[in-house]
């Protein structure tokens, strides 16, 4: 019998990641802390559940798409949560971003309950959500990974089991590093190239064609250049991430220096308000500190 799923967390992300599942022919439950989302995918055939402990009673696979690790704490552990309604041999797929040390705990407790874990963070943004086609970073037992194989395909195209229980966490921190410095990288060249007299259009067209090329000019270019920061990525859920990779350094004694100044950036960014713009909104803090817009 095909295995029933429940969702948990309709967001900017879990929603379109739903849908998939939905229009893959899943028998999918749903629950979201604003019951309006839920509603859009119960007219959409999903059922809509009261809580995350009746999610997990009507599921095989439960799958948590959460902004941080405290909510995911609550979701799963905390009163009328997911392990309450939890049954043996259930399994607990969390897609959300968040610390490896709280996966690992969470994973534990599951244990308690007869359960397993994933944790399963993706990359791809909300347009990979919409389209189906997530980066998936997989880790946990590798009989888990392949029983939990034909959901993430439903969301994903490239579907990777990195290791045990954490390891997709510990991949997704990497990720975020390499994308945060990046958009403050091209944030930092196009307003010196705006200053110096060349069109931001420009200086994108032309470091698109060399070594400098990179995939955060490509999917981030309309923002950059229209200065519209709708998310997209919020920037305080990158800063979160960050967090994430600093505290991932420091537990393994790894330096971390310039990924510590763009977390700081991040910081400056929400202290202005900013917080619920996209990341690429970093490109503002540096003009900021210039004292002048890119134009
Ligand atoms: P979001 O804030 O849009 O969605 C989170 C959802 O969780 C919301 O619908 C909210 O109502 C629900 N929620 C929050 N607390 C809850 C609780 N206690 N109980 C039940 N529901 C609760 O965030 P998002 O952008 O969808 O991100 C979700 C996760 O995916 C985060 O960990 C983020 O870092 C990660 N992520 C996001 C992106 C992106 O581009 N947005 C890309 C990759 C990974």
């Amino acid at each position: 019998m095909a295995e029933r799923v429940g969702f948990i967390g309709l967001g900017i992300m879990g929603k379109p990641m739903a849908q998939n599942l939905t229009e893959a022919g899943f028998d999918l439950t749903v629950y979201n802390r604003s019951p309006e989302k839920a509603e859009e995918l119960g007219e959409a055939g999903a059922t809509v559940a009261a809580s995350p402990r009746e999610v997990a009673g009507n599921s095989d696979v439960v799958i948590t798409m959460l902004p941080d690790s405290p909510q995911v704490r609550e979701v799963v552990a905390g009163e009328g949560g997911v392990l309450e309604g939890i049954r043996e041999g259930s399994l607990l797929v969390d897609m959300s971003t968040i610390s490896p040390v709280v996966t690992e705990e969470i994973a534990e407790a599951a244990k308690e309950h007869g359960a397993s874990m994933l944790d399963a963070p993706v990359s791809g943004g909300d347009v990979g959500a919409i389209e189906g086609t997530l980066s998936i970073m997989v880790g946990g037992e590798e009989e888990d990974f392949e029983r939990a194989k034909p959901l993430f395909e439903a969301m994903g195209k490239t579907v990777t089991h990195v290791g045990p229980v954490g390891a997709g966490q510990v991949t997704k921190a990497a990720n975020q590093v390499v994308v945060a410095l990046t958009i403050e990288a091209v944030s930092e060249a196009l307003v010196l190239g705006s200053a110096g007299g060349v069109a931001p259009e420009k200086i994108l067209d032309v470091l698109s064609g060399g070594l400098a090329g990179n995939k955060v000019m490509e999917v981030k270019r309309e923002k950059f250049l229209s200065h519209s920061f709708d998310p997209g990525f919020r920037s305080e859920l990158h800063h979160k991430d960050l967090g994430i990779a600093l505290a991932a350094g420091r537990e393994y004694g790894v330096v971390l220096p310039v990924t510590a100044i763009v977390d700081q950036m991040f910081e400056a960014l929400m202290a202005r308000g900013r917080g619920g713009w996209d990341h690429s909104a970093l490109l503002t803090l540096v003009e900021d500190l210039a004292q002048r817009e890119m134009q």
